[in-house]
């Protein structure tokens, strides 16, 4: 029996067969699988760079919670002279005052003004 309805999900062409098939060609089967896992390792690589830039990020705000008092503010130079990057946070949070705080895992931080930031453990 032949399905008009059932198109190839790799080439578009029209699948003759039973109509759960997918594909009208081994070929087309492997190309398409073949291009999945390519995509799936491009992913990997994506998340490991971004991972790399987020566990950076916490270890120059955990730097500076340990060498400094930590509710002095710190300037926004000083983080970006040690490689931080700024538009890498994980997540947002609101202080009880709605103000937006920044997070890197379990460490947070919020602009002040004059170029200034400060880093927060507690949140
Ligand atoms: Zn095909």
């Amino acid at each position: 029996m032949i399905s008009s309805t059932i198109v190839c999900i790799e080439c578009n062409t029209r699948v003759q067969g039973r109509a759960d098939k997918k594909f009208c060609s081994d070929a087309c089967r492997n190309a398409y699988h073949n291009k999945n896992r390519t995509e799936i390792m491009m992913g990997d690589t994506q998340i490991k760079l971004v991972n790399q830039i987020l566990r950076r990020n916490r270890s120059i705000l955990l730097e500076i919670l340990h060498c400094k008092n930590p509710n002095r503010p710190v300037s926004i130079f000083l983080l970006k002279v040690k490689g931080f990057e700024f538009s890498f946070c994980t997540h947002l949070v609101n202080d009880n005052k709605g103000n937006a705080i920044h997070c890197c895992y379990d460490i947070g931080y919020q602009y002040l003004d004059n170029g200034r930031i400060r880093i927060i453990r507690d949140f």
